[in-house]
């Protein structure tokens, strides 16, 4: 599996494409952006992959920086004759049908509505083509962040829990809890990890256990300073 940025412009988060070496499996995109520059994005995944081909798209969680682009994503890949599934925390799909997205609001938009598919839990295992995800509730920034862990690669999806180098979500947010974030990154702690993919900034292609360490030893710094 191969794993390309096509992230968007401006307050976008990063958004993920994930490709199978092998030329017949779906492609996962995490994460969607605003979706202010759905076009860009979506050109940029076109000189990567056909728009049919994209069967999931992962959130990792329910800012409107990371869900925002799911409508015009779907009706791309739809208008491709594409099938097109959203995996999320129930929390998430809830709050999408409910239109409680009240980050939409920070950044001048608008609740995005669309359908959840597959609403997930912790530890749930998601087998896609040939790949097995697993999934890791980690509220803190949200209370209702996932992860993704990728088992072949050990690469780790985090959203905006972690950032690279040692880098710390805001826990200020509404649904955000210190704590919460706390015990979320001891999980993440646990896991053999090599790449880190957040939803901002740089992504580190090795050494994720130490960065994930060094996120725990930044939160603690935090505390006494
Ligand atoms: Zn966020």
């Amino acid at each position: 599996m191969k794993i390309f940025q096509v992230g968007g412009r401006g307050y976008d988060s990063n958004i993920y494409l994930l490709k199978d070496a092998k030329e017949n499996e779906l492609s996962v995109l995490v994460d969607a952006g605003t979706g202010f520059d759905s076009r860009g994005v979506l050109d940029r995944i076109k000189q990567i992959e056909n728009l049919r081909n994209i069967g999931a798209i992962f959130l990792t969680h329910e800012h409107f920086d990371h869900i925002g682009g799911v409508p015009k994503l779907i009706q791309a890949i739809e208008e491709e004759k594409g099938k097109v599934k959203v995996f999320a925390h129930g929390g998430l799909a809830q709050a999408v049908r409910t239109g409680n997205i009240p980050s939409a609001r920070m950044f001048n938009g608008e609740a995005p509505q669309f359908e959840v598919e597959i609403e997930l839990v912790d530890q749930q295992v998601i087998k896609f083509g040939r790949e097995i995800f697993k999934v890791i509730y980690t509220p803190g920034h949200s209370g209702r962040s996932v992860s993704f862990y990728v088992e072949s690669n050990r690469d780790l999806f985090c959203g905006d829990l972690i950032f690279s180098n040692g880098g710390l979500g805001r826990w200020d947010l509404y649904g955000g809890d210190r704590g919460a974030l706390q015990k979320s990154i001891h999980k993440l702690a646990e896991l053999d990890v090599k790449g880190i993919y957040p939803g901002h900034g740089p992504y580190l292609e090795a050494n994720g256990k130490e960065w994930i360490a060094l996120s725990l030893v930044n939160l603690r710094d935090c505390d006494l300073g």
